[in-house]
Formats: structure tokens, sequence, C-alpha cells
């Protein structure tokens, strides 16, 4: 591929290029209700990867023709800013970024109670503003915060990592340059109190135990970005209260 000259070692004494564990997380960052004019937002970095969800609704349905009768139709446009990316990214959305926002859609979908507002639109705003790999992850667990601080009922909240494979070796909340030049790179999204996964991709090979081995440990992970996600909806819920 001509890239295998300049390629970095992924994994030198056991430890990552950043110097995680193979089972680390980056550091994680959530706040939930940053911006005023929207219903519900949140704010979501996965070390250096930032995310930023706005929701809206449920809302009257603009063009009328798109609503349903027995539930509100979801809307969700995921998109990375210029200035996200090493290379400045052009604003026009890509096909990639157009695909991104059906399979973030199709993962929050299975959490949202949209029977309950029938004839109404949900519209998920996911704006990338610094990339580093596990962006649409990073929007997932954004956006489903947004919905919750909307106050949009749900059946759970919805987590997401990306795992991977690297120099051999599963690994979890994998950075752009693991992704790069890793073997296998797998986002997962799970509603974890529910039980039910919401979004599987595989881009490489895994052999059928990495496969497992790599799906336990985005479940672990996801776990503990539930509890960080349940724990920044209280900072703002919780304190709110208390003033009132
Ligand atoms: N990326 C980029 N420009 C692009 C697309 C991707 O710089 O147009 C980088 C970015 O850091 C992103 C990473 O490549 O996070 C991996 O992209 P991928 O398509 O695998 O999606 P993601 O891991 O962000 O969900």
């Amino acid at each position: 591929m001509g890239l295998d000259k300049e390629r970095p070692q992924l994994i030198v004494n056991g430890r990552r290029i950043d110097g995680r564990a193979p089972d680390e997380l980056r550091p994680i960052e959530m706040e939930v209700g940053v911006l005023k004019n929207a219903d519900g937002s949140a704010i979501v970095s996965f070390g250096n990867t930032r995310v930023l969800a706005a929701v809206y609704g449920p809302r009257e349905v603009m063009p009328k023709h798109v609503a349903m009768v027995d539930r509100a139709v979801i809307r969700c446009r995921y998109r990375m800013l210029s200035f996200s990316t090493e290379e400045r990214k052009s604003p026009a959305p890509s096909r990639r970024e157009i695909e991104l926002s059906k399979v973030i859609r199709e993962a929050l979908e299975p959490a949202i109670m949209s029977e309950l507002f029938p004839r109404t639109a949900i519209d998920i705003f996911i704006e990338v503003l610094n990339a580093d790999g596990g962006t649409r992850t990073t929007g997932i667990t954004a956006a489903a915060l947004a919905l919750a601080d909307a106050g949009i009922p749900m059946r759970d909240l919805v987590a997401g990592v990306a795992v991977g494979k690297v120099d051999g070796v599963i690994v979890l909340d994998i950075n752009k340059v693991e992704d790069m030049y890793g073997e296998a790179d797998m986002p997962v999204a799970a509603m974890p109190g529910v039980g039910r996964i919401t979004l599987l991709q595989l881009n490489g090979v895994l052999s059928r135990d990495e496969f497992s081995q790599a799906l336990a440990l985005a479940l672990r992970g996801i776990r503990k970005i539930y509890e960080l996600q349940k724990e920044a909806l209280r900072r703002k819920y919780v304190s709110t209260t208390e003033e009132v």
C-alpha cells in the first residue's frame, strides 16, 4: 500500500502510541445543556475527539409530507467542521457524512419513544469540532445525552466506543493513528440498561475469537461510558433541582 514504510509501531512494551494500556479508554469529558437555543445539547470529548450534539423537538414537521401518523420522524445530520481535521475538510456534505448520519440515526432510534409523538419531528445535529478517531461513537454518546436533555422519553441511553486490532492486540477506544494503521476497527454502540446493541460495524478482518474478545471489550467500555453519561445528567439536573 506504500503506507508501510511510514507505518508507526503501534504497541511498544505493551503500551499504545499514546501510552494507554490495551483496555484503557481515553480521558472522557461530558457536559450537558451547553447551548441555550437548542431543546437539548451536550458536548463530549474522548481524548482529542470532541463532538457537540444539539436536539430540537418534538416539533412541527417541515416539509409536512414527511410526517408519520404513528410516530415522530427522527432526522440526523452528522458533520465534520472544516477545521476539525488536519487537512481542511470541505464544508460540502461528503458521502461519508451522509452515510454516518444514517448509521448514527439508526443507532439512536431504538432508544427513542417516537410513538409518543406522532406527526412531529425530532432533529439531531452532530458537529465534530475536533476529529481524532471515533467520531461516530462519540457523536452517538453526545446525541443520547442531548436527547435526554431535551426531555425526550427514552428506553435507555445509548453509549458507543470503537475497538480495534493493532499490532495483533485487541484495544479499546482507538484513536486516528490506530484507526489508520491498525488491522481492524469496530465501532459499537449499545443501550446497556436494556442489553441491546444498536450499532456494530467492522472494517478489517478479525478471527471468531478476536471478534468475541473485541465485542466483550467494547461492551465493558460502553458500561463505563454509560455511567459517565448518567453522572453528567445528574450534574446538570441534580444541581439545578437543588438551586430551585
Ligand atoms: N478523518 C479525517 N477526515 C475525514 C475522515 C476521517 O481526518 O474526512 C479522520 C478523523 O480523525 C476520524 C478518523 O479519520 O475520526 C476515522 O474516521 P472513520 O471514518 O473511521 O470514522 P470515526 O472513527 O471518526 O467514526
